[in-house]
């Protein structure tokens, strides 16, 4: 068992960096890498507890890419060291658009009769605050009854308070993470909504761009949808990857390396993106 995309408190997950490394090795996981949003804040802390307990790690970033199309974009880069320089500048400037964003989101939230203040989202998220804080806040107060009505009603695309976010076209997000000397891929592509068709093609295009691997192996990807994947990470010679997409207490149904249950995430998978790592370091 291995889990390639996980979150910690530096993001919008609930177990600090070093809890998380600890539950991947009690849960027996061969590998690990931590993939926060739009920030790299917990890799060094994730990295040196790996070191210390003799778990393979690799170092990643979840970053949220412009998207025209039906669904959302996120683009996971992957590093072997924590000190990723290089992004330094791209990463300060996504903080920078997430705090504008959630205060329209507050703003917004307020013109539907609901008070709520970054103080208070303060408390609950340690690290960047994103939507899942926004809803546990909401169920806190008693606004909605379960963190999946907050998005439904209020945080989804689409939905009343929802102010969009991404900063970087997919061309910008693909080269910024190959000039620091990573692997871009493809994260959770289900959540692109696109078909297969529309898919394949959309897939083609981000190779040319520089993609190099895709996350096959998902908690949300049903069987017939990660035969297809693979086939197209063959036909394409891109990299494949997978994980659960592990949130800790904000997502209480995805466990670590298993999803929600059933995930299977290959060994092969961490050894191939960690030789793609080493030939480009
Ligand atoms: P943000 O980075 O602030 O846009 O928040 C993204 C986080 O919100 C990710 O962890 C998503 O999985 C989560 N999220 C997005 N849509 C939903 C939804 N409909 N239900 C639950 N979580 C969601
Ligand atoms: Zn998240
Ligand atoms: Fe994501
Ligand atoms: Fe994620």
């Amino acid at each position: 068992m291995i889990d390639l995309h996980t979150h910690s408190i530096a993001s919008d997950g609930t177990l600090t960096p070093r809890e998380l490394v600890l539950l991947a090795k009690k849960e027996g996981l061969k590998a690990l890498a931590l993939t926060d949003h739009d920030t790299v804040d917990g890799l060094k802390e994730a990295y040196e507890t790996a070191k210390e307990v003799n778990l393979p790690f690799l170092c990643g970033v979840e970053i949220s890419i412009k998207f025209d199309g039906p669904g959302h974009f996120h683009l996971l880069g992957y590093f072997l060291t924590p000190e990723i320089k290089t992004l330094d500048e791209t990463l300060s400037e996504l903080k920078k658009a997430r705090k504008r964003r959630n205060e329209s989101m507050i703003e917004k939230l307020r013109s539907l009769g609901i008070e709520i203040t970054i103080e208070e989202l303060s408390a609950i998220a340690q690290g960047e605050i994103g939507r899942p804080h926004f809803a546990r806040l909401l169920l806190e107060k008693g606004v909605v009854k379960s963190m999946e009505e907050a998005f439904e009603k209020y945080l989804k695309k689409g939905a009343p308070a929802y102010v969009p976010k991404a900063l970087l076209t997919p061309d910008e997000g693909i080269r910024r993470i190959l000039e620091s000397k990573g692997v871009p891929v493809l994260a959770h592509p289900v959540t692109l909504k696109l078909d297969e068709k529309a898919l394949k093609e959309y897939l083609e295009k981000l190779k040319e761009l520089g993609l190099r691997g895709v996350e096959v192996y998902y908690s949300e990807h049903n069987k017939s949808f990660t035969e297809f994947l693979l086939s197209q990470a063959s036909r394409l010679g891109l990299l494949v990857t997978g994980g659960s997409d592990f949130h800790g207490a904000n997502k209480p149904d995805i466990k670590l390396g298993r999803g929600f249950g059933n995930l299977q995430v290959p060994y092969e998978c961490f050894v191939k993106l960690k030789e793609a790592l080493e030939k480009v370091n």
